[in-house]
């Protein structure tokens, strides 16, 4: 083509009637109420596809004669006002859940490094993303105080497309942010908002842009400008590109940046919520900050920490983000000097085995006084990853907390299921989202309208498949007989094929291809014409990882049979729609994990929330939900192996499960149709699939138990340590130094003699000499603990009794005794120990210090 191309587009005006579209296409309501996202669509279906559902690139791109029509079309604009009073009975409403309002002022601050709502804003990779959108959109609905702090990438997430052969090609696209729904946050002096972090030897500018998201606000960093230099513009370029630089910078420009932006917004949060650890270097800005003001450096942790809660997300010791000291020292050095200490005081921050390098699940740790996992299971293997923290605590009670991850239910479930639930379940089921008894009243609905529920949904499902396979094969150089051959089970006018979904990150230890191990059995469980079944495969593999791209390979080589043709389908491009349409279309969803590495999984709840069934191994959440209906009526579990059985046995085992519990239990039930074309059996099942594990498994359940466990005492603990210029804070980093100083030397001696057996009713006598070398009697709690003989101490906790002082002994040490009548009869165990104590500690075992006796 001869001469240069100009580029131009040029951009309708809103009539005034229709004024707030505007308004609608800068809030992220729109990604979870579906009536606004279809007003847009109304407008131009085609152009609403080509911009990728942004109803901001929409407005700029439709066409004026279009709207001016749509301003005089009754029905658009009884359609515009339906969704503007929804919109603004949302807006109106500022009731927060009752009976836990935080105090006045109080400001929770959440850190990530992606968030995911909505396709049309790309800054999320795979499932931390998505819930961490889930929780800022359930803090709008419960209308917490809440802040969003993240990066906003010029390139989010690759687009993943998937060539002949099966490989996975990542296209890399710059956002124009235009067209997302984000807007520049005004500066003081009128232009933008910016705010610098310090790097080595330059200051790094970073413009602060808001995300609404109903009522809350996120506020996303972008270091994309002209002040800075082309390395320091590409600091933001990409979520998780780039080398370990690039990643240390990031993680600087979210962390500290982030902590800089709030203080230029003018926010004083109360609380600091760090999801995964790449947010952990806010924990070091808050304490120079502190430190600043007068506080020593670990008056200034004590502070922090106070009200700092810490999400860990990954359940093996490798997975956590972890840089070189050396670059530690170079990135860190200016940072140390602001706040007077060596270098080896920050890193020790860091330290978690005796390995150079500097952890931040270790920072996050020390800097935060509330630490959870993600799932029970994963609470137990965090607590265990972690131990080491708290070295001399047992593992079940060290502070590593868990609460379980819950979805968005507005956003997951399908509008098919909203406008039921509206006709079924009690009115208010919107705002009743974890009673169990709103859900129970699934039930209620008459077999027959489940199943054409269902069916509807999944036809809208595989109308989808249809047109992405169609298109990838297409580009693909396949021939439309070909092509009409892969989706001859993919039927939408007649969905009655049992079709699985499997679609998640393409990782190692998600065992994509554990359902591959025997072709042949495989064979002849799914492609029986009487009774066939299809698999949806979906995800992409982080373009380094290449055994992860191996798998999509596999999952290809396989699709590719001429035996499986059409039974398996591989579709490019997973994102949140593809992924709506799935966990919410298909019958049965699938996830075969190696245990304990699905730290949760959400995917499958999204799916039960649907009335599709889950077919799972029993680790994350799944290892809840199974268990959350006693009789196991409510999906399939495949047990994991032995953890003692080598690799190749574990997955033959666990494959051998899925495929019997494929051919026994799922296959048989789903084609075990009755008169009325479908299978009661199945209706049953997930029927019990939403009442059972909706009201658990959503993410108001999930920020509840954040605001009740977490937020809310950490409120609290931040006004208690940060009155009076942080008495408190200094008073307890004080009373720490000197008990890690003393605690070496403090021993614990039995003094009374221990009895085998006594009458009922009558009194024993406990008597210790604690040897407190310089520690007071208060310092230290001396405590009983009694048990059952063979009792787990999770389930059923020990009775704990503390001993009283009772005044000096003998060589300086203290004495503590207890009488006590045991009010039971048989056999019980007892231990003793003794271990700091101070009413400001948050957890009682927050120093990790305990004896034994
Ligand atoms: C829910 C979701 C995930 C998480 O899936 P898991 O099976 O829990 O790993 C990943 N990607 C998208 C787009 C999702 O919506």
């Amino acid at each position: 083509m001869a001469g240069t191309l100009f580029q131009l587009e040029i951009n309708p005006k809103l009539p005034p009637r229709l004024a707030r579209l505007e308004e609608l296409a800068n809030n992220l309501w729109y990604s979870w109420d579906r009536p606004t996202r279809t007003l847009f669509a109304r407008l131009g279906s085609k152009l609403w596809g080509a911009v990728g559902h942004s109803p901001k690139a929409f407005l700029k791109r439709v066409d004026q004669r279009r709207l001016e029509e749509a301003a005089e079309d009754p029905v658009f604009l009884g359609a515009l006002a339906h969704v503007l009073s929804a919109y603004d009975t949302y807006h109106d409403n500022l009731r927060r859940e009752q009976g836990h309002q935080l105090p006045d002022g109080a400001l929770i601050a959440y850190f990530c490094a992606e968030f995911g709502f909505h396709e049309s804003l790309p800054i999320y990779s795979g499932g931390l993303g998505i819930l961490a959108g889930d929780h800022c959109k359930t803090a709008s609905d419960m209308n917490l105080p809440f802040v969003g702090v993240g990066l906003l990438y010029r390139q989010g997430y690759f687009l993943q497309s998937i060539d002949g052969e099966g490989r996975q090609h990542a296209l890399y696209n710059d956002a124009d942010f235009d067209d997302l729904p984000v807007t520049p946050v005004a500066g003081p002096g009128g232009g933008d908002l910016k705010v610098a972090v310090r790097l080595p030897g330059r200051d790094v500018w970073a413009k602060v842009w808001k995300v609404r998201v109903g009522h809350v606000s996120l506020y996303l960093l972008d270091t994309d400008l002209e002040e800075n230099s082309p390395h320091d513009r590409d600091i933001t370029h990409q979520l998780y590109g780039g080398d370990r630089t690039t990643r240390i910078e990031q993680e600087i420009v979210l962390g500290m940046g982030g902590v800089r932006a709030l203080a230029a917004l003018g926010l004083k949060p109360t609380v600091w919520h760090i999801n995964e650890g790449h947010a952990a270097f806010l924990v070091l800005e808050r304490m120079r900050d502190l430190i600043r003001t007068g506080l020593d450096f670990d008056a200034a942790l004590e502070a922090v920490a106070s009200n700092t809660v810490f999400t860990t997300h990954t359940p093996v010791p490798a997975g956590h983000d972890h840089f070189a000291d050396e670059m530690i020292r170079r990135y860190f050095e200016e940072c140390c000097h602001d706040m007077g200490c060596e270098v080896g005081s920050l890193l020790a921050l860091g330290r978690i085995d005796d390995t150079p390098e500097f952890n931040m699940t270790g920072l996050a740790i020390r800097g935060s006084r509330f630490q959870n996992g993600v799932s029970r299971i994963h609470g137990d293997v965090s607590a265990e990853i972690c131990r080491k923290l708290w070295p001399q605590i047992e593992v079940d009670e060290n502070p590593m907390d868990y609460v379980t991850n819950g979805v968005h239910v507005p956003t997951f479930l399908s509008d098919h299921w909203h406008d039921t639930f509206d006709r079924v379940l009690s009115p208010a089921w919107r705002q009743r989202l974890t009673d169990a008894q709103t859900w129970a009243q699934v039930h209620a609905i008459p077999d027959h309208t489940f199943w054409s529920i269902r069916q509807s949904i999944k036809a809208e499902m595989l109308y989808l498949v249809r047109h992405r396979i169609t298109e990838q094969y297409t580009r693909n150089q396949c021939s439309q007989a070909h092509i009409d051959r892969l989706l001859q089970l993919a039927d939408a006018e007649n969905p009655n094929v049992l079709t699985i979904g499997f679609a998640r990150r393409f990782a190692t230890y998600k065992r994509a291809t554990l359902l591959f191990r025997d072709l042949e059995l495989l064979r002849r469980l799914i492609c029986n014409p009487e009774r066939p079944v299809l698999f949806i495969f979906a995800g992409k593999a982080h373009p380094a990882d290449q055994p992860g791209q191996a798998l999509i390979r596999r999952v290809h080589e396989v699709a590719q049979m001429p035996e499986f043709e059409g039974h398996i389908l591989l579709v490019e491009g997973y994102d949140l729609r593809l992924a709506r349409r799935l966990v919410s279309g298909v019958d049965v969803w699938l996830n075969n994990p190696v245990y304990p590495l699905e730290a949760s999984g959400t995917s499958g709840m999204k799916a039960a929330m649907n009335g599709v069934i889950n077919l799972s191994v029993l680790d994350g959440w799944w290892g809840e939900g199974f268990h959350q209906d006693e009789n196991g009526a409510n999906g399939w579990a495949i047990k994991p192996a032995s953890r003692t059985l080598d690799e190749e046995r574990r997955d033959q085992e666990e494959g051998r499960s899925l495929y019997e519990t494929l051919q026994d239990k799922v296959i048989p039930l789903y084609y075990a149709r009755g008169p009325m074309g479908y299978s009661p059996g199945w209706v049953a099942m997930a029927k019990r699939s939403i009442a059972t594990i909706t009201p658990r498994f959503n993410s108001q359940r999930m920020v509840g138990e954040y605001l009740h466990k977490f937020y809310a005492p950490a409120d609290q603990q931040w006004r208690r340590k940060s009155a009076d210029d942080y008495a408190a804070a200094r008073t307890l980093a004080a009373w720490k130094q000197k008990v890690r100083l003393a605690w070496p030397k403090v021993r614990l001696r039995r003094l009374d003699t221990p009895v085998k057996r006594i009458p009922y009713g009558a009194s024993l006598h406990f008597e210790l000499a604690v040897h407190l070398d310089g520690l007071a009697p208060q310092d230290v709690a001396v405590e009983l603990l009694l048990s059952r003989p063979g009792t787990d101490s999770r389930t059923r906790p020990p009775r704990k009794l503390l001993l009283e002082y009772r005044g000096p002994g003998e060589h300086g040490d203290s004495i503590f005794a207890l009488d006590f009548t045991p009010d039971v009869c048989g056999k019980l165990d007892y231990r003793l120990r003794v271990y700091p104590h101070h009413e400001l500690l948050t957890h009682p075992f927050e120093m990790g210090m305990m004896l034994w006796l």
